[in-house]
């Protein structure tokens, strides 16, 4: 484990690289969010090499290729509940993106971004 409900292996990228590192203010806003609704928080996608970012058509300056991004989807939540209480939570600051079945947050240093 590297925080108290997450591990190292859930943040690994999807193609097999081995890059699994986590920034640790990723990983706060994740506890974060697991505390506030008290449900599992599932990483869709977290760390992303180049290539396979490319491969996914990921952005090209996406904060996953820097260990700064989690797509995540909070057992039984809606996407839209997740990303009103990020947006609220922390205003003016890092990347949040509604997606129809998950929800991207990020810890970007250049924010805030929403999309
Ligand atoms: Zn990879
Ligand atoms: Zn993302």
């Amino acid at each position: 484990m590297i925080s108290p409900h997450f591990q190292r292996a859930e943040f690994a990228c999807s193609c097999g690289c081995g890059f699994d590192t986590i920034d640790t203010e990723s990983l706060a806003v994740l506890e974060d969010v697991r505390e506030h609704f008290g449900a599992p928080v599932i990483v869709t996608s977290g760390c992303r090499c180049p290539a396979y970012n490319t491969r996914i058509g990921g952005a090209e300056h996406s904060q996953h290729i820097l260990g700064r991004a989690a797509d995540i989807q909070v057992k039984g939540i809606a996407p839209a509940r997740v990303q009103d209480y990020l947006t609220a939570r922390y205003p003016g600051r890092y990347g949040i993106g509604r997606y129809a079945t998950f929800t991207h947050v990020d810890t970007r240093t250049d924010g805030p971004a929403r999309w």
